[in-house]
């Protein structure tokens, strides 16, 4: 595999390193094999916060949790996300960071506060309501319907209902 070397913390490489440029603040002096294990390192923590953890092709586009296969789009740093098939929902019904857009070239974005979403619609991650996973709580009642789908397609009883459910 490749080289496992991890950037400098102090944004200044090792005098052994070779050439070294300026990256601009907050990355320092660093050589372009540092340079590239930084990068690296941002789109790991970006991929963990957002969720964009799924397998690249040619690897099946399937849900690690409950093994069916999901939307699968490239992110514009390099991972994937797998989101909810087919399924749209208003962008009303579900917080701004769990929003998600396709851009017209075919890279999902994740709408953050204060950026403009692409449309009136959005897609969500389906780990967040895998038929196979946790029901969710502390999230939008989008996410609770989406979950209650997955778990009736996976014929999976619907569980417990949340006391702040309305009952149907
Ligand atoms: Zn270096
Ligand atoms: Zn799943």
């Amino acid at each position: 595999m490749g080289d496992t070397t991890a950037p400098p913390t102090d944004g200044v490489c090792p005098a052994d390193h070779g050439s070294s440029r300026d990256r601009g603040m907050p990355i320092g002096h660093l050589c372009d094999p540092c340079y590239a294990a930084y990068i690296d390192e941002a789109d790991n923590r970006q991929a963990e916060d957002e969720g964009a953890t799924a397998p690249p092709p040619p690897a099946a586009p399937a849900c690690p949790v409950c093994g069916r296969d999901q939307d699968r789009w490239p992110t514009g740093y390099g991972r994937w996300i797998l989101l909810e098939p087919r399924r749209l929902f208003l962008n009303t019904a579900v917080p701004a960071e769990q929003q998600w857009f396709i851009a017209h070239d075919g890279i999902a974005v994740n709408r953050r506060h204060g950026t403009t979403p692409l449309g009136d619609r959005c897609r969500i991650a389906h780990r967040l309501v895998c038929g196979h996973g946790p029901r969710p709580t502390n999230l939008a009642h989008a996410f609770t319907e989406a979950w209650l789908r997955n778990r009736a397609d996976a014929g999976l009883p619907p569980g417990e209902p949340d006391a702040g459910d309305t009952p149907q």
